[in-house]
């Protein structure tokens, strides 16, 4: 009998299925997988902030002696509860399984739990679904980018972020990253939705972080207008609204910042708001970037088919990896949409090293975040991608090509305070999305 075969029908969900044997439902476990040449032996997942941001790696070990796999599952906010799920319901499943299967062990591992493409569970899949890739590449004697069908580039044109307290400020970190060779730089002033508005606040307002949406569509405005006089053309910028604004002050921001000439405008609008965009879309000639906060396909299907944006940029460590990361880069290549991935602190440099083969063999690339690693990351670390001039390089090795340190990871164990820089707030003290 093959190993997942049911000994009862399983052809109807279990409210529907009255002649089905509900022992048979209930059941958790299946025939173990006959053996298959190399299998998963087991999975951990190990959490590490050695910059002050949890990370969470998954390690695929398998049957075979040393070889074993990385992958990013990081969710730095609920880094815990990705550990469980990696450990106490993924390991389970997965031990004893042939580790060449990817896409169908994607698929088990996205069914196994019914309810699916929620935050957490994807993470852990993520993890996991890198960590079989990067098997996979060790395997085969070839960077994980040979794989996905070879080089495009030779390496990923990245952004940095400059942020400061005033126009001039800002300015300053532009020209320094213009003079490292970066030629494009994400402006922020103050931080997301702009200075601390606490001051607006009626009395006995809530504690929290506070912005002025108002305040800050007028100061972000007058910050482009000083980079861009300034910086001149030579330089690309790029601006984050992170959903700090109501929609229609959004278009009209957009709208303002036209004369600019955006490499792109991110997260304009919140995900619970795609309809949103066709009226964006209409108003404003702004090059459009959006979704690091999806985590289900239905999600981006619209706005890439209808072309409402220019570039995707999902958390590769939240939809489930490389392998439906993959699928979307070549969805949207026929719609002319490029790829942007998430790459900010909160991924670790397993989950950098995956958008960077992905970059470097999907023809539809368009630029790649780049927060940079601290010395202790690079430590921890060994194999991190390297950024030199405007591009980041990967390690020319077999799979990802970044390794982990264990007992340098645990010199650095993750934080457990309750977030705080979520906890926004409009000035008159009511909650918002951060
Ligand atoms: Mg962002």
């Amino acid at each position: 009998m093959p190993h997942d075969a049911p000994s009862a029908p399983m052809s109807a969900p279990p409210s529907h299925g009255p002649d089905l044997n509900p022992n048979d439902l209930l059941r958790t476990t299946v025939d173990p997988a006959p053996p298959a040449g190399v299998t998963i032996r087991q999975v951990r997942a190990i959490c590490t902030a050695p910059a002050g941001i949890n990370l969470v790696v998954v390690r695929v070990d398998t049957s075979e002696p040393g070889l074993y796999g990385l992958g990013c599952a990081t969710f730095a906010y609920r880094a815990h509860a990705v550990k469980d799920v990696a450990e106490r319901y993924l390991d389970p499943l997965l031990r004893g399984r042939d580790v060449h299967r990817i896409e169908d062990l994607f698929r088990i591992m996205m069914a196994n739990a019914y309810w699916r493409n929620g935050p957490i569970q994807n993470n852990a899949i993520s993890g996991v679904d890198m960590a079989l890739w990067d098997i996979k590449g060790k395997m085969a004697g070839m960077p994980v980018y040979q794989l996905l069908g070879g080089k495009c580039r030779e390496a990923a044109a990245v952004y940095r972020h400059a942020d400061g307290g005033s126009p001039g400020e800002v300015l300053d970190n532009v020209l320094g990253y213009m003079a490292q060779g970066i030629r494009h730089v994400r402006c922020q002033m103050g931080g997301y939705g702009g200075k601390s508005a606490r001051d607006l606040a009626p009395a006995g307002a809530q504690p929290g972080i506070y912005f002025d949406p108002q305040g800050y569509a007028r100061d972000v405005v007058a910050l482009f207008d000083h980079v861009r006089e300034k910086a001149g053309d030579g330089v690309e910028l790029l601006h984050d609204i992170h959903e700090r604004l109501a929609p229609m002050e959004a278009v009209r921001l957009a709208k303002a910042l036209e004369p600019h000439r955006l490499f792109f405008l991110e997260d304009p609008l919140p995900p619970e708001q795609p309809e949103w965009f066709r009226i964006l879309r209409n108003q404003a000639a702004v090059p459009l970037a959006m979704g690091e906060l999806f985590n289900n396909p239905v999600e981006w299907r619209a706005l890439v088919a209808e072309r409402l944006i220019d570039y995707i940029r999902v958390h590769i460590s939240q939809v489930g990896g490389i392998t439906p990361a993959r699928k979307l880069a070549a969805f949207c290549e026929q719609f002319e949409v490029r790829t942007a991935w998430h790459g900010p602190g909160d991924v670790s440099p397993v989950g950098h090293a995956a958008n960077l083969h992905l970059d470097l063999a999907a023809p539809n690339f368009g630029i790649q975040e780049w927060a940079g690693f601290n010395e202790q990351t690079r430590e921890v670390f060994p194999g991190c991608p390297e950024l030199r001039g405007g591009y980041a390089y990967v390690r020319e090795a077999p799979g990802l090509g970044v390794d982990l340190d264990e007992a340098k990871a645990a010199l650095y164990p993750p934080d457990e305070g309750v977030t705080a820089w979520t906890q926004t707030r409009l000035p008159d003290g009511s909650p918002a999305w951060p």
